[in-house]
């Protein structure tokens, strides 16, 4: 599982040596693999707001709302600015416009933005 060495012998071996299995570990667990895994976490949490709140495909929502559900507006995989200026943020699918007096519009993107 660490370096793809085919393997001969018993089916439920998983590693070569002990040195790819304690590597493989290692890496596993790491700082920067749980610092990635909680990022990963938070954006994913995120995105499940923005979907469960927008029901009708286009959602106004408070900020208190999202806030009461645990979203962190820190945390988004991409943002979209139109010619006009407003710009979106998205946690992946998922995206909100802040437009005013608190309120965010939710939307849905379909198709992957750079
Ligand atoms: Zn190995």
């Amino acid at each position: 599982m660490e370096c793809g060495e085919e393997m001969a012998g018993r089916q439920d071996k998983r590693f070569c040596s002990d040195n790819c299995r304690s590597t493989y570990n290692y890496r596993l667990n790491s700082d920067s693999t749980n610092f990635v895994r909680s990022i990963n976490r938070i954006l994913l949490r995120n995105r499940r707001i923005l979907a469960e709140l927008n029901t009708g495909g286009k959602t106004r929502v408070h900020r208190d709302k999202l806030l009461e559900h645990g979203f962190r507006f820190g945390y988004f995989t991409n943002e979209f600015a139109t010619k006009s200026g407003n710009v979106y943020r998205f946690c992946y699918d998922q995206g909100y416009l802040e437009t005013e007096n608190g309120f965010f519009a939710l939307v849905v993107r379909k198709a992957y933005v750079e």
